[in-house]
């Protein structure tokens, strides 16, 4: 498992050569007068006289980007919020239909309490918008090569509260019996887990935003230049520019376009295929209701959400595909795919054999090396901040990641270590295992 960083939040960081160290300086004092701002001192308020907080603009309104400004928005600031083509679009990460919650993360400590918290954060929203998002189907872990992973989640999970149980191929084949368990040695079931209607839920965030007061645009937006140690604001595309307090950068796999310097090997977006298969008819066998979300956790992981709202049976493989271009890649699924899908829909899921493909989608994970997240200032420029490396496992994690973005734009806590861009320079490249389980979904 990946092991946390020693790096800091006030640690040293590379600057750009063209951002001189008193321009660095001046601007981390800009950025102490924003955090000033967020508690409302004296000085604070000559920075923010109309007392609703620092400005914000946030680019990228998938599950990172949504999130943050809902919770910025929450906490005072006035915040903006743009994206090119719109929340969880097609060719954003956070696209598509449904996406996994679990807790299981071995003994990453940090993301079980992030889970925790998205959990509280899903429900909490779910009722102020009064729409179901989350749905609580369970999953269950086919287990056919070493266990270590889920064995050490466990006693995680159960200090926070997260039901599961152990169950023998025997008693699961009573419970599931149309999926055949060659090869499984046990199965784990979590409780709590189940999926997230993803595209639904970033134009949820998205209206939920705006009806609480947030600001939100159709457009791109980028960088404008350093200056004195800070962003002097973003360019749009009719030429005019836009101004705040501070900037988040929450644009997923276009992070390296964004900042092709300081991004451009930290995060690789990798093509990822996912496939539905018709059920046949009048079969509720594999749907939501007799079928949890299921995890076939060997050497090669596969993963899949019963159907939901008709759409069928999603099938996808979690092995980091080629290096994909977000804006332009092409989005037809590959026959090797396909056949790879079928052969292992046909072997675990009998009698969805020879199945009708139905839809196919190609998605991007938008991977760092060790698969964390990144959640950091940008270390040239003090009002600016970057939040993404969702690495295939990070849209369930939207409304904690947005907390906290929210919390280190505002000064209320530091960086934390284990999310640090700083981290990525120490790891050798090539590092981490792309493909293997310790970021699954
Ligand atoms: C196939 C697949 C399956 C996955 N399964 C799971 C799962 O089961 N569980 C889970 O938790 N996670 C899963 N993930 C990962 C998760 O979906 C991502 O980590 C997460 O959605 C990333 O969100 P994001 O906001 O960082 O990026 P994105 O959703 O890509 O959002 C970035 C946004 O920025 C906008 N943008 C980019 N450039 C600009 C610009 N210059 N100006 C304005 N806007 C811009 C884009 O339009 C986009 O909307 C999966 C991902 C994929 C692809």
């Amino acid at each position: 498992m990946a092991k946390r960083s020693s790096g800091g939040p006030g640690g040293a960081r590379p600057v750009p050569a063209s951002v001189s160290r008193r321009e660095v300086l001046r601007g981390l004092s800009a950025a102490s007068l924003l955090a000033a701002a967020a508690s409302g001192s004296a000085v604070a308020r000559a920075l923010a006289p109309s007392r609703t907080g620092p400005r914000v603009v946030v680019v990228g309104a998938g599950a990172f980007g949504a999130f943050s400004a809902l919770s910025l928005l929450r906490r005072g600031a006035r915040v903006t919020l743009l994206d090119a083509w719109g929340p969880g679009n097609s060719r954003a990460s956070s696209g598509g239909e449904t996406r996994v919650i679990r807790g299981v993360y071995g003994a990453d400590r940090i993301y079980v309490e992030m889970v925790a918290r998205a959990f509280d954060l899903w429900r909490d929203n779910e009722r102020r918008w009064k729409r179901t998002l989350y749905h609580r189907t369970g999953a269950i872990w086919l287990v056919t090569g070493p266990d270590d992973y889920i064995r050490a989640a466990m006693p995680l999970l159960s200090e926070r509260g997260f039901p599961f149980e152990e169950l023998t191929t025997a008693e699961a084949r009573r419970r599931w019996p149309q999926i055949d368990y060659e090869g499984v040695r046990w199965v784990f079931r979590e409780e709590r887990a189940g999926y997230l209607l993803a595209r639904q839920a970033c134009a949820a965030a998205v209206e939920g935003f705006r009806s609480e007061g947030g600001e939100y645009r159709e457009t791109p937006a980028e960088p404008g230049p350093l200056r004195g140690g800070a962003l002097s604001g973003l360019r749009l595309p009719d030429g005019s520019a836009l101004a705040a307090d501070a900037y988040v950068f929450a644009c997923g796999p276009w992070l390296p376009k964004i900042f092709p310097d300081l991004m451009g090997g930290t995060i690789q977006p990798t093509r990822q295929e996912v496939f539905f298969f018709g059920t046949p008819s009048g079969d509720a066998r594999f749907s939501e209701g007799m079928m949890p979300v299921w995890v076939d956790f060997g050497p090669r992981l596969f993963y899949g959400i019963p159907g939901n709202e008709g759409r069928g049976f999603k099938v996808a493989d979690d092995s980091r595909g080629s290096p994909f271009d977000p804006t332009g890649g092409d989005r037809i699924a590959s026959a090797d795919g396909l056949r790879a899908a079928r052969e292992f829909l046909g072997r675990r899921f009998p009698a969805m054999k020879g199945a009708p493909l139905t839809e196919s989608r190609v998605c991007q994970y938008e991977n760092t090396v060790d698969h964390r997240f990144i959640l950091d200032r940008h270390p040239g420029a003090a009002n600016a901040w970057i939040a993404g490396g969702g690495s295939g496992h990070g849209f369930k994690m939207g409304p904690a990641v947005g907390e906290r973005v929210a919390d280190l734009v505002l000064g209320r806590a530091p960086v934390d270590p284990f999310f640090a861009l700083s981290r990525l320079s120490k790891t050798p490249s090539g590092a981490g295992r792309p493909g293997s389980t310790e970021a699954f979904s």
